[in-house]
């Protein structure tokens, strides 16, 4: 069994107020917010990155995209925008090797990202 960080949100050993939950995914307010809303949608499988991912994991992907649509219109940003991100490897600022897409909204948005 997994012992991640994110596999014991899932597994509720570590305590999480979840904000959004599904039968294959659970969402998040990230604890370093770089937006007013920056939550972060993870599956329940562990999976490594996006770069692990599988052809099987495909109906995790529907869900976590229905997950970002459901609470970006919770917090008002389908409107105004949003940005979805995800971070493979430890060059692009992955720090949890537990797939999550982090949804940031609720300011202006600069690109490219750093
Ligand atoms: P990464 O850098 O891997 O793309 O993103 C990991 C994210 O997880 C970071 O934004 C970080 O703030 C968040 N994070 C790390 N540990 C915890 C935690 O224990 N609780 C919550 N809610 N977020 C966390
Ligand atoms: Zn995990």
């Amino acid at each position: 069994m997994e012992q991640c960080i994110f596999c014991k949100m899932v597994n509720n050993e570590i305590p999480v107020h979840k904000i959004y939950e599904s039968e294959n995914v659970i969402a998040f307010n990230d604890i370093n917010p770089q937006a007013p809303v920056h939550c972060l949608i993870i599956p329940k499988k562990h999976i490594v990155s996006a770069d692990f991912l599988k052809e099987e994991d495909s109906h995790i992907l529907i869900e976590v995209f229905k997950a970002i649509k459901t609470i970006a219109k919770e917090r008002n940003l389908s409107e105004n925008g949003y940005r979805i991100v995800t971070n493979h490897g430890e060059r692009a600022g992955q720090s949890v090797f537990h797939l999550h897409f982090h949804l940031l909204g609720g300011r202006n948005m600069k690109w490219p990202p750093g």
